[in-house]
């Protein structure tokens, strides 16, 4: 089949790889259809993610229909049409029945080296280097799902691809983000970051009842975007100072709940090709990119939640620890728990409340991916979300 894959930092192929096969009873495979390229997927592209390895296949966004089912898969049949979670689930553990299914326990075969990074191993995810369980991404014709019972969602409806794929990961993540923000009526949201995650970000924050949405960034079509689909008022990190304006905007009080759907991304490219292939250079690096979770520390009310869907990876330090303590802030991250939030979406989705294919600029064939990549990274061509179709 053909498949993306990684070759190191800024080098992503379409190869010809071996298809894949159900392993374990709870395996199916799926055809993929429609599978989009991740904001996450880009620390990958940039070389930040140890533990990954030329001709890993890529991609945690896919759906398809369902090609063949392992013998103890019961909720599955040839032919049905699923959307699948980025993160990969037994469905029995402690974790996975309370809903934490991104921190499942026995999902990942190499939690050992996950263990060594973290203290804990959290749950094996697609596409996403051998540290996070080595599995084969779905930028690919087929796809082994693991577990399969457990996570993917059967579409029984006939919505197209383009408004449910997203249910795989950026929309419920959005939900999440906003979820752990802590959200009360009527309260003043800020959100770090115009793409995807911060689209559904600044949507999922009306669903929870905010009261006013600050969209930062500074892309112009993404502050458009961040103005039209997520209904926010913006501002544009290039041109104004962004503490100054939230205090102004918030009557010096700052905005109640802060969300940072930035991550790891470099401000900059800086010195980015010398730390390539060095873990420690990368985590010290990695120092530099904590700013947009300084500003959203310092520009925070007293007492409120900073919610950080971001993905940072190593240790971004020189946080104001300080401020965080001293101003009685919260704090709330993680991988999302797709699973918890995608069958309550999908009604939000099927009733018309909300349509997550306008966030779509490019759609392309697994041919173009690379160069999609990079239409992506480099925020040209307009370019906010990709959608391949194999
Ligand atoms: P993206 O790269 O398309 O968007 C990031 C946006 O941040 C860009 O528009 C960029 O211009 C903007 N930005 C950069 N520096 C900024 C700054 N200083 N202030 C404000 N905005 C700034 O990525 P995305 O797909 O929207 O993903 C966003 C983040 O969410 C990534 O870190 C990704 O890894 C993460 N993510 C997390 C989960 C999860 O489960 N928690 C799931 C998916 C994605
Ligand atoms: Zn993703």
């Amino acid at each position: 089949m053909k498949a993306l894959c990684w070759h190191g930092k800024g080098d992503v192929r379409c190869d010809t790889v071996p298809d894949p096969k159900i392993v374990d009873p709870t395996d199916m495979i799926v055809r993929i259809t429609a599978t989009a390229i991740c904001g996450s997927d880009l620390h990958l592209y940039d070389g930040m993610m140890p533990t990954m390895e030329s001709g890993d296949i890529l991609g945690h966004e896919p759906m398809g229909i369902v090609e063949e089912v392992g013998k103890e898969v019961k909720n599955f049949v040839r032919g049905d049409r699923v959307v699948v979670p980025f993160t990969i689930s037994c469905g029995h553990c402690w974790f996975c029945d309370k809903q934490m299914f991104s921190l499942c326990d026995n999902s990942n075969p190499n939690a050992d080296i996950a263990r060594k990074a973290m203290g804990h191993s959290p749950a094996g995810l697609f596409g996403y280097s051998h540290m996070l369980g080595g599995y084969a991404g779905g930028q690919a014709e087929y796809l082994r799902v693991p577990y399969a019972d457990v996570s993917p969602l059967k579409i029984e409806s006939d919505l197209p691809d383009d408004k449910v794929l997203f249910l795989s990961d950026i929309f419920p993540t959005g939900y999440m983000a906003a979820e752990n923000a802590e959200i009360e009526p009527g309260e003043t949201v800020a959100v770090w970051g115009c793409g995807p995650v911060g689209l559904f970000a600044m949507q999922s924050a009306w669903m929870l009842k905010a009261g006013r949405v600050i969209a930062i960034d500074r892309v112009a079509e993404r502050l458009e975007m961040a103005q039209t689909f997520g209904r926010a008022e913006t501002i544009d990190f290039t041109k104004q100072d962004v503490y100054e304006t939230l205090m102004e905007q918030t009557n010096g009080r700052g905005p109640d709940r802060c969300i940072d759907a930035v991550g790891a991304e470099a401000h900059g490219t800086g010195a980015w090709d010398a730390v390539y292939d060095n873990v420690k250079q990368t985590f010290m690096m990695a120092t530099d990119r904590a700013h947009v979770l300084r500003e959203a520390i310092m520009c925070c009310r007293k007492g409120g939640t900073l919610s950080v869907p971001g993905v940072y990876i190593g240790f971004p330090d020189k946080l104001p620890f300080g401020a965080l303590m001293n101003k009685g802030l919260s704090i709330r991250s993680g991988q999302t728990h797709v699973a918890k939030y995608h069958r309550m979406l999908l009604q939000k989705i099927e009733a018309g409340e909300i349509d997550p294919s306008q966030i779509i600029t490019h759609r392309v064939s697994l041919e173009e991916g690379p160069a999609a990549y990079k239409t992506f990274r480099d925020k040209k061509d307009r370019c906010v979300k990709v959608v391949l179709t194999p």
